[in-house]
C-alpha cells in the first residue's frame, strides 16, 4: 500500500516518473557451478561459478571430502537462475536448502563457504570492483601475512614416520624461522604437538616432564633465532588438557609468545576460559569453529585473545568479517587460519583489509614452490610477508588455469 501511495505521489510531482520500474534485462545469472581439486600440501578444492554476464566467479572450499558431491549435486540446482550479485541472500538460500545436512557446521557449511568466496569474486567482476570495495572499502593498503613454519620434510610425511626424525630437532626448528623471517614474515608460527622421540600415548592429552622440556627446547631454538626480530607463536592442534597445557604454558613463560594456539578443544568454553585465566599467554583457536555462533560463547566468556576464523570453512567472506566484528566487541583480534591457494588466501587478504581488528592472515604454503605460479602474474603474490590489496575487480586474481590443470587432482 505504501509503494502505492510513493508511486501516486512520485507521477503526481514528476509526470516522467515510470511506476513500474523495468526488471533489467541484464540481471546476471548464474549458468553453472563446479569444483577443481589442486594437488597442493592439501587438496586445495576450487569453485567455479559460472555466470551468463561473460565472467566466471573462483572461490574455494577447505579440503573436504564430498564438497565436490555437496556443490554440484545439492547447490548448483538451487543456484543456477539465481543472481550472482545476490551474494549474502544467496548464502542463505544455501543454508536454507542443505538445512539438516550439514549447513550449520560440517562439509555442508565448507561447500557453501566455498560457493560464496566465488560468488564474491563473481560479483566484483560484474560491477567492475574489488571485493573489499563491496564490503565497504578497505581500512589498509596491504594485508600482512604470518608463516606456519614446519621444520624438514613436511607434515604429512613426518606424522606418518612413527621415529623420531630431524625434523623435530631445535636447531631444525631455528632454520625454518631464520628462512620464513629472512623472507619478510614478522610472525612465525611452529607445531609443538610434535614427536619428541619417545613413546607416548598421544590420547591421554598429558605432557610429562621430558616431554615439556622438548617443547620448551624447540621454542628456545627460535626465539633464540628470531626472537629480536619476529613473533613467535605455537600450536598444540587441541590435543592437552587444562592441567597439561597449564604447565607447558608455564615453561614457556620465559619466551614471550605471541599466542599459544588450540592447548585444548575450542568446543568448551569454560575450560578455554579457565585456561586463559591461568596462564599468563594470549590464547588461539577457531580454524574449527563455524559461523559467528561457533565464537558466541568463546567471546562472550573472553576466552581467547585472538579468534581464527577459516574463511573457506567458517561460511565464507561475509560470515568471516562479522566474526571480526563481533570479536572486535570483546577487544580481540582477528588472526584468520589459512591453508590454501592463492583463491583462499586472497579472500583473506580482503576480509583483513576490511576488519579493524584484524593482525595478520595465515600462510601455510612454503613447502610449495609452485604456489605462486598457480596465479596470471609475473610478480609474487607474497611481498616481504605482505600482500598489497589489489584493486582488479572480485578477488584481484586470475589463476594460470595451464598451471592448474599440470597439478590437478580431480
Ligand atoms: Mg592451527
Amino acid at each position: 500500500m505504501y509503494s502505492d501511495f510513493a508511486a501516486r505521489l512520485a507521477t503526481t510531482m514528476w509526470p516522467d516518473f515510470d511506476q513500474t520500474p523495468e526488471r533489467s534485462t541484464e540481471t546476471p545469472e548464474i549458468t553453472d557451478v563446479s569444483t577443481v581439486v589442486v594437488d597442493g600440501n592439501f587438496p586445495w578444492t576450487i569453485v567455479t561459478l559460472e555466470t551468463d554476464a561473460g565472467v566466471t566467479g573462483i572461490g574455494e572450499a577447505y579440503p573436504s571430502p564430498g564438497v565436490h558431491e555437496v556443490i554440484t549435486d545439492y547447490l548448483q540446482p538451487v543456484l543456477r537462475g539465481e543472481n550472482p550479485l545476490d551474494v549474502e541472500r544467496l548464502y542463505h538460500l544455501m543454508r536454507e536448502s542443505l538445512s539438516g545436512r550439514g549447513s550449520q557446521q560440517g562439509m555442508g557449511t565448507i561447500a557453501i563457504s566455498g560457493v560464496e568466496l566465488a560468488l564474491w569474486d563473481a560479483a566484483g567482476k560484474i560491477l567492475e570492483q574489488p571485493v573489499y570495495q563491496l564490503l565497504g572499502g578497505k581500512m589498509r593498503e596491504e594485508v600482512r601475512l604470518y608463516a606456519d613454519c614446519h621444520a624438514g620434510e613436511g607434515m604429512v610425511e613426518a606424522a606418518l614416520d612413527e621415529q623420531p626424525t630431524e625434523a623435530y630437532e631445535a636447531a631444525a626448528y631455528a632454520n625454518a624461522a631464520r628462512s620464513a623471517v629472512d623472507d619478510g614474515f614478522e610472525i612465525v608460527k611452529f607445531d609443538l604437538d610434535v614427536p619428541s622421540g619417545r613413546e607416548i600415548d598421544t590420547l591421554a592429552r598429558h605432557f610429562d616432564g621430558p616431554e615439556i622440556e622438548h617443547k620448551r627446547a624447540l621454542v628456545e631454538a627460535v626465539t633464540d633465532e628470531v626472537g629480536d626480530e619476529a613473533e613467535v607463536a605455537v600450536d598444540l592442534h587441541w590435543n592437552f588438557s587444562v592441567e597439561a597445557a597449564e604447565k607447558l604454558c608455564r615453561a614457556l613463560e620465559p619466551y614471550d609468545l605471541a599466542w599459544v594456539e588450540d592447548p585444548i578443544p575450542p568446543e568448551n568454553a569454560d575450560a578455554m576460559a579457565e585456561l586463559n585465566r591461568s596462564v599468563s599467554q594470549a590464547l588461539l583457536t577457531g580454524e574449527n569453529c563455524y559461523g559467528r555462533h561457533g565464537f558466541r560463547d568463546l567471546l562472550e566468556q573472553q576466552a581467547v585473545s585472538f579468534v581464527a576464523p577459516d574463511i573457506p570453512k567458517t561460511g565464507g567472506i561475509a560470515e568471516t568479517k562479522k566474526i571480526g566484528e563481533l570479536a572486535d566487541t570483546y577487544y580481540t583480534t582477528l588472526t584468520p587460519h589459512n591453508v590454501g591457494s592463492p583463491v583462499a588466501t586472497m579472500a583473506g587478504v580482503h576480509v583483513g583489509a576490511t576488519v579493524p581488528n584484524f593482525l595478520a592472515l595465515e600462510y601455510h604454503a612454503r613447502d610449495v614452490p609452485w604456489w605462486d605460479d598457480l596465479v596470471d602474474s609475473d610478480e609474487p603474490l607474497i611481498q616481504n610477508g605482505r600482500i598489497t590489496v589489489p584493486d582488479e575487480p572480485g578477488l584481484g586474481i586470475e589463476l594460470d588455469w595451464d598451471v592448474v590443470e599440470e597439478h590437478r587432482k580431480t
